[in-house]
């Protein structure tokens, strides 16, 4: 009897919610086709736009109508010159989109919340708060390989990446729900969760306090990003380092106090002695280095004090080696420095948390989409993208 009601009063709530949203998301949506369009690289530096069949859904499935989809490091790298063997594949993992369909088991999100027709969902890489996890751990410890949507190898259902029209989550997924971000955010939730994580590993130094003096180098997506991590922490005292004034003035849109163009200082100590004045005579108590540049890496440890701390996020891939002096930069000044690398799912879903803030307080966050591609003109994204042009490249479909 009590199961029963229960049963009953479950599909009532569906019945309901489906009355509710059912025509929102069909009117949105449109009616669902028989096949899906999908861009497929099919060689190095090639995209092809293929056509394949949306398959029957399982019980736990999902099917997304895939809304855009941001250009990450790791696609581009993939993209010129597939170190992960994946070709052919379809790749996106920055993507969003609203949901379609679904298998009569699905009802929850992975943190927990109601999932329906016509929500907005969002996947992660990564499927357990699990501190060790690295990204080339992630295809050990994946529950049967089916979280990295767009780093998936191409199997029978093809639609395993966000650069297509359409996307199968298979039960057992990640997927959170963030219909109540606008469309940009939800974009900007992977890079975002990268400095989220790489904040979070700076606060185990215990030197990053609301008055610090913080030096972000590197004005890219990563540096800008993180400039807005700190303002919605309440930390103001930001000097930027980069080497282009757009880049610089962006970060001052970002909220960075001061900033620094490499360019216009000759050398090391010139520039350590810039990054100084621009901290009223004081040396950063911590430094953010977000460029993949060796040159970065050796020079960062110039602009921080004593005793201060340094978080190292920018060598997201294989840069080669940098040069330190360990007795100058790490032993005399006692310099805490930690490194960071992708997140956890913990900071996934804090980054949710924090884009809300970020617009609350009006960073200008959706700027950092510089470019917007249609599906069928993915190479020029991607060419775009390669000559580091602007800064976040997204496909929008
Ligand atoms: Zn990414």
């Amino acid at each position: 009897m009590e199961m029963n009601s229960a049963a009953i009063e479950d599909i009532v709530k569906q019945v309901l919610a489906g009355m509710k949203d059912v025509p929102a998301a069909s009117k949105a949506a449109g009616p669902i086709p028989a096949t899906s369009r999908a861009a497929m690289l099919t060689g190095i530096e090639k995209f092809e736009m293929k056509e394949f069949k949306i398959p029957e859904l399982g019980d736990n499935d999902i099917l997304v109508k895939v809304e855009g989809c941001g250009i990450c490091g790791t696609d581009a790298h993939e993209y010129k010159r597939d170190p992960f063997g994946l070709i052919p594949i379809v790749l996106g993992h920055e993507g969003t989109g609203e949901i379609v369909k679904m298998g009569k088991n699905v009802k929850k999100d992975s943190a927990g919340k109601t999932l329906s027709l016509g929500d907005k969902v969002v996947t992660c890489m990564i499927f357990k708060d699990n501190p060790d996890i690295t990204m080339f751990d992630l295809n050990k410890q994946n529950v049967g390989g089916a979280d990295v949507y767009g780093l998936l190898p191409d199997d029978e259902t093809h639609l395993n990446g966000w650069f297509a029209d359409y996307l199968v989550i298979r039960g057992g997924s990640t997927v959170f729900n963030v219909s109540d971000l606008d469309l940009e955010s939800r974009i900007l939730i992977e890079p975002c969760a990268v400095l989220i994580h790489a904040v979070e590993r700076a606060k185990t130094t215990n030197i990053l306090r609301f008055n610090s003096r913080v030096v972000v180098q590197g004005c890219g997506p990563i540096g800008l990003i993180c400039i807005a991590v700190l303002r919605t922490m309440g930390i103001e005292n930001i000097v930027a380092v980069d080497g282009e004034d757009k880049r610089l003035d962006f970060a001052k849109e970002m909220g960075a106090t001061k900033v620094v163009n490499f360019k216009n200082h000759k050398g090391i100590e010139a520039l350590a002695e810039g990054v100084k004045d621009a901290f009223g005579g004081y040396y950063a108590d911590f430094g953010f280095q977000c460029t993949g540049s060796p040159v970065g890496h050796s020079n960062i440890y110039k602009f921080i004090r004593n005793g201060g701390g340094l978080c190292e996020l920018g060598f997201f891939i294989n840069g080669g080696d940098a040069t330190i002096n360990p007795h100058f930069d790490l032993c005399s000044k006692e310099i805490t420095l930690v490194g960071s690398w992708v997140y956890t799912l913990r900071d996934y879903a804090t980054t949710f948390d924090f884009l809300k803030r970020a617009n609350a307080i009006g960073l200008p966050m959706s700027k950092l989409i510089t470019h917007k591609y249609k599906l069928e003109d993915i190479n020029e994204g991607f060419i775009t993208n390669v000559k580091m042009e602007g800064l976040k490249i997204a496909i929008v479909n």
